[in-house]
């Protein structure tokens, strides 16, 4: 049985009063909801507020992860960029546009009538992506190795989280995983996309497939036929997950709370192996 890295017992705290110098003083992660420059993404801001999702999460890397500096995660209005990790203050930033952006690819997905599943589709993908930038945050504070393509390395880490963490949270990374398809059907592809630092959102769609499946090839076990992820890759995907947890794990372990690593179940690897 697969062990999980942390249990969710927590209360949901937010931290909106609190000043940049004071952030870098106590070595947690805080959140912040920026007031939005545009009057259209504050229904966004209060609708992420409401849903309880990020407070859940940042508690959930305080009770996991040991900073010897403050990481903030602020959502804002960021026009024109996407979300981002900046070294230089430590900041994960989540724009508010980009939660409109997610929710208006995802919509086709949805039954345009039920809001609450879009919504909730649109967190599960946002959660993904701020699990993504945390990867690019955790391999800068702790002065990490990466071998092959950081972008790659951390949509591994982002999926590896969601389902250590999360009974279910391979539906985290299904949603993101659905984001790149559509945003790569509706898309074309030009030069930049191949040139770039990403892999093509095809290429993170099947990544993401590959190591939810290989994660519980029994309760995912009709995923590689509806998703066409094909016999080929879906053979050796369960072992591919488990040298990913496993890898990130060894990676992360001394950075990581005692009362994490035991609630975690022993020293095993998060893939039992
Ligand atoms: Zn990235």
């Amino acid at each position: 049985m697969v062990m999980r890295w942390v249990v969710i017992a927590f209360l949901c705290t937010l931290s909106v009063s609190v000043t940049p110098s004071e952030l870098r003083a106590d070595g947690r992660f805080h959140l912040i909801f920026h007031a939005p420059d545009h009057p259209g993404e504050e229904v966004l801001r209060k609708e992420v507020i409401a849903s309880g999702r990020f407070q859940e999460v940042v508690a959930l890397l305080n009770s996991t992860f040991l900073l010897k500096e403050s990481v903030t995660i602020r959502f804002g209005t960021n026009d024109g960029d996407g979300p981002s990790y900046d070294p230089e203050n430590k900041t994960i930033i989540m724009p508010y546009g980009f939660i409109g952006e997610t929710r208006d690819v995802l919509k086709r997905l949805a039954d345009s009538e039920e809001t609450a599943q879009l919504m909730a589709m649109t967190l599960d993908s946002l959660e993904f992506t701020l699990y993504h930038e945390l990867g690019h945050a955790l391999i800068d504070l702790f002065d990490l190795p990466v071998i092959g393509m950081e972008e790659d390395a951390v949509d591994g880490l982002a999926t590896v989280l969601a389902i250590e963490t999360f009974e279910h949270g391979g539906e985290i990374a299904l949603a993101a995983a659905d984001q790149f398809i559509l945003t790569a059907e509706a898309e074309e592809l030009v030069l930049e996309d191949i040139q770039g630092v990403h892999s093509l959102d095809e290429r993170r769609y099947f990544n993401i497939l590959c190591w939810v499946y290989g994660s519980d090839v029994k309760y995912y076990a009709g995923l590689p036929e509806d998703s066409e992820l094909g016999p080929e890759r879906a053979e050796g995907c369960e072992e591919e997950y488990a040298l990913l947890a496993d890898s990130w794990f060894r990676l992360l372990k001394p950075h990581m709370t005692p009362e994490s690593l035991e609630d975690r179940g022993d020293q095993q690897s998060p893939a039992g192996g």
